[in-house]
């Protein structure tokens, strides 16, 4: 069984195309998404429509669904994020918008090894950034491995034997993760805003059967996705950042 891993699509339809294009030919089985698949970007209900069409094995929701749905005020969001929620909101149809509001939060058990979440398993917000967030992270996990989401950087962590060890993905060639032996708690980066310096689309694909994570990047139209958002009237600097990738 092969899983593709989408996580913080971000309305960004192009890069999620682009990436639905390159992993056919990988190719997978079922799709799991972690969460944002709204917020920042210009396509909120192509892509709502372009992920229920694909019946995923399991969705759970990112913090822009939620504020994006209206379960929670927009408060703790910056300026640009709050004014890109605020049009999210009006442009989402009524159906997505209570789709996106049934999502439930993570942690969701996949089978016996994995368990998906948007920020941490302890609670959907909050950012895996240094080894104590992973520490806490990996204690709060029901499952060995733990796919996460929300920082929209490409990053795996193993801990073995009281050795905690970080992959971080080679821009030039997919990284493959084996995940035999230890606890691992992986990002597949993220599909529509990635924020590490390559505007190429982040996925990944976890192939249950070899016990394996794969993190993959592909390039996609950055130009239309930058028009898009200007043509919706978001604030510029959400174009900006697509361009450099971050
Ligand atoms: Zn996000």
């Amino acid at each position: 069984m092969r899983y593709l891993v989408l996580s913080d699509i971000h309305a960004n339809l192009e890069a999620l195309e682009a990436v639905l294009e390159a992993a056919r030919t990988m190719p997978y089985d079922k799709v799991l998404v972690l969460g944002d698949l709204v917020g920042y970007g210009a396509d909120p209900n192509g892509v709502v429509d372009r992920i229920r069409g694909l019946a995923p094995h399991a969705v759970i929701r990112g913090n822009h669904d939620k504020v994006g749905a209206g379960l929670e005020p927009s408060d703790a969001f910056n300026t640009v994020a709050r004014a890109a929620i605020r049009w999210t909101y009006e442009a989402l149809s009524d159906d997505n918008r209570d789709w996106l509001a049934d999502l439930p939060a993570g942690p969701t058990a996949v089978d016996e090894l994995l368990e998906i979440c948007h920020g941490t398993p302890f609670d959907e917000d909050v950012y895996v950034f240094d080894d104590t967030d992973v520490l806490r992270a990996m204690e709060a996990s029901s499952r060995r491995l733990c796919l996460f989401g929300h920082t929209h950087v490409q990053v795996g962590y193993r801990l073995a034997r009281q050795s905690l060890t970080l992959e971080t993905a080679d821009p030039r060639r997919p990284l493959h993760i084996d995940i035999a032996d230890g606890h691992y708690l992986i990002n597949p980066g993220s599909v529509g805003q990635p924020r590490d310096g390559d505007p190429r689309a982040g996925f990944g694909v976890y192939d249950a059967t070899r016990q394996v994570v794969e993190i993959h990047r592909t390039a996609y139209p950055v130009e239309r996705a930058q028009a898009r958002i200007r043509e919706a009237g978001l604030p510029e600097a959400l174009a900006q950042r697509l361009g450099i990738g971050r």
